[in-house]
């Protein structure tokens, strides 16, 4: 393994509901899961549908390092693939939950413990085997994982909150900024601070600015704004996230072109993906 490789992996870019079909076979349909490799760490952010996969690989490999998943908010689409994490049931595995402030929670356990109550889950909440380890953070922090790796938060705006993260490791950032809505005419402080000069962020592209006044108060942004920010915070690479479950293949092909005209470098993200920075 490269000490110094910081790699990002796509394990679900679908927002709001998974979803399956000749029609998204080459986007995929997990809901949101993106793995970050910093060096020999690992982090995770969000744990949709697609976390499943991810915890199927990781089962196995050195059980002795620490695990960090990272919530941006517990809406259904970031949280549904927990109760299905294969790590959180390895007695040898330390597992650290990062959240920020979760609307109508006591906080991070509470609301993880809550998932895997009746009526949700048949189990009860001290099912995890794992050596867990609960983190509420706050809205504006920066907090470090091991040596390496600092982490900066910001709040996004979104119906209940959620939380935008930025990873620095080894000179270099990435960012994950979803789910999100901004004000037509205006850039949000908040994510131009979180992707300020990164090499990669990923973005809330579930709607287009044609769409965006239909769904206002609905917490989701477009395209057209991820490319908007890219130029204003002179950020690198942009990758749309939080396809919506009625965007079909071609459809996504469509954004990608219009994606590629005005930043070749920038791309729909799916399932699966790679990328190293
Ligand atoms: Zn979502
Ligand atoms: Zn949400």
């Amino acid at each position: 393994m490269n000490k110094d490789a910081f790699k990002i992996t796509f394990w679900g870019t679908r927002g709001t509901l998974p979803v399956s079909g000749p029609n998204y076979a080459r986007t995929g349909g997990n809901t949101n899961c993106v793995e970050v490799n910093c060096g020999d760490t690992t982090l995770v952010i969000d744990a949709g549908t697609g976390v499943r996969e991810l915890g199927t690989k990781l089962v196995g490999q050195d059980e002795s390092r620490p695990l960090h998943l990272l919530l941006s908010h517990a809406h259904y689409d970031h949280v549904e693939g927990i109760p299905f994490f294969a790590p959180f049931f390895i007695p040898e595995r330390q597992v650290n939950i990062y959240s920020g402030p979760l609307d109508g929670s006591a906080g991070c356990e509470d609301t993880i413990k809550g998932l895997m109550q009746r009526p949700f889950f048949p189990v009860g909440k001290e099912v995890f085997t794992a050596d867990m380890h609960y983190h509420d953070v706050g809205v504006r922090d920066t907090f470090q994982v091991g040596n390496s790796i600092r982490v900066h938060t910001a709040p996004l705006n979104h119906p209940g909150g959620a939380t935008g993260f930025r990873i620095e490791f080894n000179g270099k950032s990435f960012a994950y900024v979803t789910d999100t809505e901004h004000e037509p005419g205006k850039h949000d402080e908040n994510v131009l601070g979180l992707i300020e000069a990164c090499d990669l962020f990923v973005y809330d592209c579930s709607l287009t600015d044609q769409e965006l006044p239909e769904f206002t108060g609905y917490g989701h942004s477009t395209h057209e704004e991820g490319l908007r920010l890219q130029k204003a915070a002179s950020a690198g690479r942009m990758m749309a996230v939080h396809h919506l479950p009625f965007r079909i293949d071609a459809q996504l092909d469509s954004f990608q072109e219009q994606i590629s005209r005005c930043c070749p470098k920038s791309t729909i993200a799916r399932d699966g993906d790679v990328v190293e920075i």
